[in-house]
């Protein structure tokens, strides 16, 4: 186990505990998500090695990487994921002043087959390698190992996106110093992340699915991502819902609770009319860098 001893984005030093949860879907273990007093930051702590994550990943219901077409939420995921992939292509669309698309974390490339099949140059970075394979085989989409990030020429990318890859990213200011560089002076950063500042997380406490102990390694809320890309120079331009993902996220906190999937519609639904601009279950935020 690895234990911060300062703030992944502040680097203050000292913390309060905020909650502790069990990881439903591998381990069984509890582990801990404790808040920075200086920035209010909430992140994993301590948090399983580099070299171990990839153990906590490997669940059979673990959907994203896997195209399954088993059990009401697969099938609930499928039909929507068609949908989410059109939307996405929209906002890649509407943003996009060149055609070079980076998305990092790609898992089995669907997103980045549907940009390659509306014309844009794609490059997709995935750690897994099962998933890189996945995406050649299937999607004739080329994934490239993560590390790559720091082969790139510098202000090469006009978009570059992370659909819920930033909560799992280890070296996150690193990472975020490196992405702004790689990224065009007019390019769009496109990064889509739970908000713990929503209705759902708040109504489901230890149970909210999207904590997702331990591979969730940071629990973001607007103003984070605000304060994480400001030392970057970068600033967020617009948020966006995605209203889909408080259903998602509810139907799963209610098998975790053992509740009934009626109660998980209802509080999905709740969740999306009780948000205010900000204050979705999962939102994509649209960020620039400053002064450009
Ligand atoms: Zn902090």
């Amino acid at each position: 186990m690895y234990t911060h001893e300062t703030c992944p984005i502040c680097e203050g030093n000292k913390f309060e505990s905020f909650l502790k949860a069990v990881d439903y879907t591998v381990s069984q273990d509890t582990f801990q998500i404790v808040k920075c007093i200086s920035c209010g930051f909430h992140f994993t702590n301590p948090i399983p090695d580099e070299d171990k994550i990839g153990d906590y990943y490997k669940s059979e219901s673990y959907i994203s990487h896997s195209s399954t077409n088993r059990g009401l939420i697969n099938k609930i995921y499928q039909r929507v994921r068609k949908h989410t992939l059109k939307q996405k292509l929209k906002l890649v669309k509407k943003w996009a002043k060149g055609d070079n698309v980076m998305d990092i974390g790609a898992g089995t490339g669907h997103f980045l087959s549907t940009c390659q099949k509306a014309g844009f140059n794609v490059l997709g970075l995935e750690p897994d390698q099962d998933a890189r394979r996945f995406a050649e085989t299937h999607l004739n989409v080329k994934l490239q190992p993560t590390e790559e990030l720091y082969d790139l020429g510098h202000n090469s990318k006009d978009i570059i996106t992370m659909w819920h890859v930033l909560e799992h990213v280890y070296h996150l200011k690193k990472d975020v110093k490196q992405i702004s560089k790689v990224l065009k002076d007019d390019g769009t950063l496109i990064v889509a992340v739970p908000n713990m500042g929503s209705f759902d997380a708040q109504h489901y406490g230890a149970h909210w699915a999207a904590y997702d102990l331990p591979i969730h390694l940071y629990h973001f809320q607007p103003k984070d991502i605000a304060n994480l890309f400001d030392r970057v120079n970068m600033g967020v331009v617009e948020i966006l819902p995605m209203k889909f993902d408080s259903y998602y996220v509810s139907l799963l906190s209610e098998k975790y609770k053992d509740g009934n999937m009626a109660r998980a519609f209802w509080n999905g639904w709740r969740s999306n009319v009780k948000a205010k601009n900000d204050s979705y279950s999962s939102q994509i935020y649209i960020l620039k860098k400053k002064g450009k």
